[in-house]
């Protein structure tokens, strides 16, 4: 039942995965991430990319092979445990109908409003969210219908950082994202990923600059790997 925190180290073991039985979206993908590393996944459409970080998110499971947290194997952890060390902005990011606060609190059901605040400045959305006239007490819509990609995920990023989780998983949204979102999701990551062990999914090399490792990704394979400086 206790767990121990964990340190945040991940292993892919030959996993691979469909989606359909005979198709192959990931083949025989292997990746060892060190504890606090921060990696990037580039790589054409279609190439895996948000395939990987939902088989971590535990959204599937692998259709062969293991992924190790720690050095244990996954499917022998509790789902609980996995989703509290884990903070996650997927592409599509879902909201339930319900205020901006409600969503946040998703993350931790016993924040406080200091906590919910602090989150939302951290990844710098308490601006946008303060200048809604009803601030935090704001409607979002069924679905969040009534805001904009780019502010779904940063209410997004706010509930994955509330829990302050050791692994952080960053699918950017792919269109819609406004310039000024995608700018304030830049100067964010940095903050963010500080100490803990991350997956981030970008479309521009400016926002995973300061990553450790950038893997490009094709056909649910590593077909590249290296830094900023020499890719
Ligand atoms: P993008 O850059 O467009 O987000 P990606 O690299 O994240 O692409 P994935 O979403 O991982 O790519 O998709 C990999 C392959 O799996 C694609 O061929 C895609 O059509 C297929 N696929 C993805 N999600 C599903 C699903 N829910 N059901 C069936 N096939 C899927
Ligand atoms: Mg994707």
């Amino acid at each position: 039942k206790n767990w121990p925190l964990i340190k945040g180290e991940i292993k892919f073991k030959n996993v691979s995965f469909c989606y359909k039985e005979g198709k192959k979206v990931l083949n025989n993908f292997n990746l060892h991430v060190e504890s606090g590393e921060n990696i990037a996944l580039v790589g054409e459409t279609g190439s895996g990319k948000s395939t990987i970080v939902n088989l971590l998110c535990r959204f599937y499971e692998p259709t062969e092979g293991d992924i190790e947290i720690d050095g244990i194997n996954y499917k022998s952890m509790p789902q609980i445990w996995v989703h509290e060390n884990l903070g996650y902005v997927l592409q599509s990011p879902h909201l339930f109908s319900g205020t901006i606060k409600d969503n946040i609190k998703y993350g931790k059901l016993d924040a406080t409003d200091e906590e919910i605040i602090e989150a939302s400045k951290l990844v710098n959305a308490h601006e946008f969210i303060s200048n809604l006239e009803k601030g935090y007490e704001t409607p979002v819509g069924e679905g969040g219908g009534l805001l904009s990609t780019g502010q779904k995920q940063l209410i997004s990023f706010a509930r994955a950082v509330i829990r302050n989780p050791r692994i952080f998983i960053l699918d950017e949204a792919t269109s819609s994202i406004d310039t000024e979102t995608e700018k304030i999701i830049q100067n964010t990551i940095h903050k963010v990923l500080k100490d803990r062990t991350s997956f981030i999914i970008a479309h521009r090399l400016s926002t995973i600059r300061s990553v450790d490792r950038i893997l490009v990704i094709s056909k649910g394979k590593v077909i590249e790997e290296g830094n900023h400086e020499n890719l």
